[in-house]
C-alpha cells in the first residue's frame, strides 16, 4: 500500500484512467503516510474528510478524459486561503483564521478533481529559507548527512510542501516564491520546483508577502509533475490585476526532451567567492549535460547581480510592511487581551508584538525604515533602480540569443536545524542568491535535483527562462533531468 505514495501524478493519472488504481485507494495510502509522519512536522491542519469526500467524487469522474489531476492528492501550503480550513501563514497573528474563500489557484486544482490533503507547514508569513520562523515550530528535512541523525532544514518557505513531496506523503505540493521560496527548498530535498514567470497564476487569496515578487507554483517529484500541476495553476484571473490575460501552452506537451539548437547561458556572476567545490562541479556537471544534449553553451554576464540581495532585502520588506498592516487585531485571526485603560494604539501595539514572530517583526521594522519620508529615495527607490537594470540584463541576454540560464539553485546542501537561525540573519540571507534576480525580473525558474553532495544531501541547480516561455524551460529541464538520472531518495527514518 505505501508504495502507491511514491507514485508520480503522471504514473496515478495514467493507472486510474486505465482503472488499475482509483482515487481513493490512493489518498488512503497518502493520509496513512501523513499520520505516520509526525517527525517531520510537515501537515500542520490535516484535511481527511474532505480529501475522502473529493476522492469519492475523482473515482466517480474517472474516466479517460479526466482531466490530468483528477483524483491525485496534494498538500497545500498554508499560504493559500482555503475555504472553511485552516489557513494561518503559519503565524500566531493568524490563529484561528478560516477564510470565507478559495483561492483561485487553488480553486483552479480542486476544479481540475484534485484532492486536498491537508494544509502544510512554512515560514510565517514565507519570510525565511529554513522554515525556522513557523508558528508550528520547524519541519524536518527526511534526508539525513549519512549516518548523521542530526535534523536537517527543507529550507524554506515552502518547507512543508517539500519535505511532504520527498517524503512522499503526498504526489505533489502548491509552494509559492517570492526570492527562492520554491526553488531553495525543492533543491535541500531533491524534488523540482518552478517558479513561474510573475502573472502566470493568479495571487488571488494567497496571502500577500511581496506583491510585486510573490508568485505560486508546483513542487513535485520530476519535471513531467510541475509541467501538469502547473498547468492547472495557470490562467488569467480578473480578480488579480496582475494576472496576465495570455494563453497557457500544453506545458506537459512540450516535454519532447529535444533541445538541439538552444542556447544556453553560464553567468559569470554566479561563480561566488566560496563557492563549495561540490556545487562548482555540479554546475560543470550540467553544463556538460545539456552540451551533449545538443544544447550551445555560451558564457554570459548578469553584471548587476551582486546587487540583487541587497535591492530584495530592501523591497521585499518594503512590500512586506505594507501588506501586514491590515493584521491590526480587528479584522483576522488574534487579538491581544487588554488592560483597563488601553486604547486602540494599545491593541494594536499589543497584537502585532505578541502575534508576529522575531523575523517577520524585523521585517516590517525595515520595511517601515526603508517606506519612511526622509529614506525612501535613499533606499527604496534605490532599491527600485537596481531591480530595473537587474531585468535590463537579463532582457541583455534574452536579445542575443539565449534561451536558459544555468546556475546553481543554492549556495549548499541542506544545513542543519538551528545551524544558521537567529544567530545572523544576514547569513540566512545569502541562501538566496541565486534565486532572487530571478523574481526581481519576474522571470520563470525551476530547480531540477542533479546529484549528491559528499555526505548524501541532494543538491539542485537551476534553469531561468524567458518570460512566458515556462514550456520550453520546462523541456531544457526535463533533458537536464534525464541526464542527470537522480533518482535517490531519503531512506525512512521517521
Ligand atoms: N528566503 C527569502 C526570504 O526570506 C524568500 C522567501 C520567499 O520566497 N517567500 O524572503
Amino acid at each position: 500500500m505505501s508504495e502507491l505514495t511514491k507514485l508520480t501524478i503522471a504514473a496515478a493519472r495514467d493507472a486510474m484512467r486505465k482503472g488499475e488504481l482509483t482515487s481513493a485507494e490512493l489518498t488512503g495510502a497518502c493520509l496513512k503516510a501523513i499520520d505516520g509522519a509526525d517527525a517531520l512536522n510537515t501537515f500542520v491542519h490535516k484535511t481527511p474528510e474532505i480529501a475522502m469526500h473529493q476522492a469519492a467524487a475523482a473515482d466517480a469522474r474517472r474516466g479517460a478524459d479526466a482531466p490530468s489531476l483528477n483524483g491525485i492528492p496534494l498538500g497545500i501550503k498554508d499560504l493559500f486561503c482555503t475555504k472553511g480550513v485552516p489557513s494561518q501563514a503559519a503565524s500566531n497573528i493568524l490563529e484561528g483564521f478560516k477564510p470565507e474563500y478559495e483561492s483561485t489557484v487553488t480553486t483552479q486544482l480542486f476544479a481540475d478533481g484534485a484532492v486536498m490533503l491537508g494544509k502544510l507547514n512554512m515560514d510565517e508569513f514565507a519570510m525565511g529559507s529554513s522554515n525556522e520562523t513557523s508558528c508550528y515550530g520547524d519541519v524536518v528535512n527526511p534526508w539525513r548527512r549519512g549516518n548523521d541523525d542530526t535534523a536537517l532544514t527543507p529550507g524554506g518557505s515552502s518547507g512543508g510542501s517539500a519535505s511532504a513531496v520527498a517524503a512522499d506523503l503526498c504526489l505533489g505540493a502548491t509552494g509559492t516564491d517570492t526570492g527562492g521560496s520554491i526553488r531553495q527548498p525543492a533543491a535541500f530535498v531533491g524534488i523540482t520546483g518552478i517558479k513561474p514567470t510573475y502573472g502566470r497564476c493568479s495571487r488571488w487569496g494567497i496571502v500577500a508577502f511581496a506583491s510585486s515578487l510573490d508568485q505560486a507554483g508546483p513542487m513535485t517529484k520530476d519535471v513531467r509533475d510541475a509541467a501538469i500541476m502547473l498547468q492547472a495553476m495557470s490562467g488569467h484571473d480578473p480578480k488579480d490585476s496582475t494576472s496576465a490575460d495570455i494563453p497557457v501552452p500544453d506545458f506537459e506537451a512540450a516535454l519532447t526532451g529535444d533541445i538541439r539548437g538552444k542556447t544556453i547561458g553560464i553567468p559569470k556572476e554566479y561563480r561566488m567567492d566560496g563557492m563549495p567545490a561540490e556545487i562548482e562541479k555540479l554546475w560543470a556537471d550540467g553544463t556538460a549535460m545539456l552540451k551533449a544534449a545538443g544544447a550551445k553553451i555560451v558564457d554570459i554576464s548578469l553584471p548587476h547581480t551582486k546587487y540583487a540581495l541587497p535591492a530584495y532585502y530592501v523591497i521585499a520588506p518594503a512590500e512586506a510592511s505594507s501588506n501586514l498592516a491590515r493584521y491590526d487585531g480587528v479584522r483576522f485571526g488574534h487579538r491581544a487581551k487588554l488592560s483597563h485603560g488601553d486604547g486602540i494604539t494599545e491593541m494594536y501595539e499589543k497584537t502585532r508584538a505578541e502575534g508576529f514572530g522575531h523575523e517577520v517583526q524585523r521585517r516590517v521594522m525595515i520595511g517601515t525604515y526603508v517606506l519612511s519620508a526622509g529614506f525612501y529615495d535613499a533606499y527604496y527607490n534605490r532599491a527600485r533602480r537596481v531591480r530595473a537594470l537587474i531585468k535590463r540584463d537579463f532582457d541583455n541576454v534574452f536579445a542575443e540569443g539565449v534561451d536558459a540560464i544555468l546556475t546553481p539553485a543554492t549556495p549548499s546542501a541542506a544545513f542543519g536545524l538551528g545551524e544558521m537561525a537567529e544567530a545572523d540573519p544576514i547569513q540566512m540571507y545569502l541562501n538566496d542568491v541565486f534565486t532572487v534576480t530571478v523574481n526581481l525580473a519576474g522571470l520563470p525558474g525551476i530547480a531540477v535535483p542533479t546529484g549528491l553532495d559528499a555526505q548524501g544531501l541532494p543538491l539542485g541547480l537551476q534553469l531561468i527562462g524567458r518570460p512566458w516561455e515556462e514550456a520550453d524551460l520546462l523541456n531544457v529541464a526535463y533533458s537536464l533531468e534525464r541526464a542527470a538520472g537522480f533518482v535517490a531518495k531519503p531512506t525512512q527514518w521517521w
